[in-house]
């Protein structure tokens, strides 16, 4: 993996800020875009724009046939069985929001449970607790020891004969956490139990195969994985797909309506109520492909070597407090250095052209669990270097004299 080359497919990694160069290290909130990407979009809506699925002319067709062999190309990424199984959504938000919805109306009713765990993104938290004031659902949740693992055990306990479906995070986006989820899927199975996974964190950094894992769902965003924004997939065993109800209504989701009944449209559309994002669903299959070609285990082990070397100069850095040691864990640090406020360091950091987040990652039952408001948190991706690396840490240590 030559990283000269790949840092010059991404415009934005050569321009300063604050007459800095740009250190990006936001990279859990959104990947940057390569030059690939950008152009499939301008391209698409400069020479083939048009809607898709319900056109005969020419250029509709070819709309629509970027646009599945977008879906195949999704597929293909998650060896998924079928493009049926591929749901394009507007992101991991709404992929959940979705599956709560539809599996909830169709699954669960008061009294029966869900299972998610203490360091949950938001997005897996809210709509299951919309579901449960809906529905009267209950919401179980699974504990960490202090490196920042998932206490198997306790998972074991928690099912019950009324546990529907369990759904975790497959990485921490504050802790880095990769949790054991082909594990978990076959103790959710043992129960008869379902479980959705939130790749978010995971498509974009490590290969992620739903066969092997045996999961039921899976949702991500393409923002995170060097796609465009408003674009998601939501994938799903087709066993499961065809027994939920749509989740919106409209357009591309019906076979045939009349004012006394309507036919659904099969799998995949039933869930694609409206026009679909296909200019973005096929920056989306861009992304997929551009990351493809440099392999996933190559990004993964570059990562994973960046990771470590951050781990060992941050720890070096008087009054650091590393946030999640687990045994196994993704391209994330979240930090806290001394007394010193994560947005004071977040803010001065900036000052020094370095891009990294600060505040509850919208993570705030996580936050409570570590007994904090907040971290500093450095998410790295396939473009970062060892020399990134120093300079956030040389901002770390001047940041740390001024207070
Ligand atoms: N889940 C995890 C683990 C995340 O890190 C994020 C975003 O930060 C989300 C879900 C939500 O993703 P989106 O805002 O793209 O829907």
């Amino acid at each position: 993996m030559i990283i000269e080359k790949i840092r010059a497919d991404f415009p934005i990694l050569s321009r300063e800020v604050y007459g800095k160069p740009l250190v990006y290290f936001d990279n859990g909130a959104t990947t940057q875009k390569p030059r690939c990407v950008v152009e499939s979009i301008t391209d698409e809506y400069y020479s083939v724009n048009a809607n898709v699925h319900r056109g005969v002319h020419f250029l509709s067709q070819q709309a629509t046939e970027l646009h599945e062999a977008s879906r195949e190309t999704v597929r293909k990424f998650i060896n998924a069985r079928s493009t049926n199984e591929i749901i394009f959504t507007r992101g991991t938000t709404e992929s959940i929001n979705l599956l709560a919805s539809s599996f909830g109306e169709e699954f669960m009713g008061e009294g029966d449970e869900v299972i998610l765990s203490v360091m949950e993104h938001h997005s897996n938290i809210v709509p299951w607790q919309l579901l449960a004031a809906k529905r009267g659902i209950a919401i179980r949740v699974i504990p960490m020891n202090d490196k920042g693992e998932l206490l198997q055990d306790e998972y074991e306990k928690l099912f019950t004969d009324r546990t529907k479906l369990v759904s975790v995070a497959h990485i921490s986006n504050v802790l880095g956490t990769v949790n054991p989820i082909k594990e978990m899927a076959a103790v959710a199975h043992a129960h008869g139990v379902p479980l959705l996974v939130d790749a978010a964190q995971s498509i974009p950094h490590i290969a992620v195969d739903v066969e092997d894992l045996d999961v039921d769902f899976l949702v991500f965003s393409a923002h995170k994985v060097y796609g465009p924004t408003g674009v998601g997939v939501l994938y799903g065993k087709e066993e499961w797909l065809d027994k939920l109800p749509p989740y919106q209504g409209g357009g591309e989701m019906i076979q045939h309506v009349s004012f006394e009944k309507t036919v659904f449209n099969e799998l995949p559309f039933k869930f694609e109520a409206g026009t679909p994002d296909y200019i973005g669903t096929t920056g989306l299959a861009k992304a997929l492909d551009y990351i493809s070609a440099i392999g996933m285990d190559k990004i993964a082990a570059h990562e994973h070597g960046l990771t470590e070397y951050a781990t060992q100069r941050l720890k070096a850095i008087p009054g650091m407090r590393i946030f999640g040691e687990a045994g196994k864990k993704g391209s994330v640090i979240s930090f806290l250095v001394g007394n010193i406020h994560h947005f004071d360091m977040g803010t001065l950091l900036d000052r020094l052209g370095i891009a990294v987040r600060t505040g509850h990652h919208c993570a705030q039952p996580l936050m409570q669990r570590l007994g904090i408001e907040g971290t500093v948190r450095a998410s790295f991706g396939l473009y970062n270097t060892e020399e990134e690396v120093d300079v956030l840490v040389a901002g770390i240590e001047r940041v740390s004299r001024m207070f």
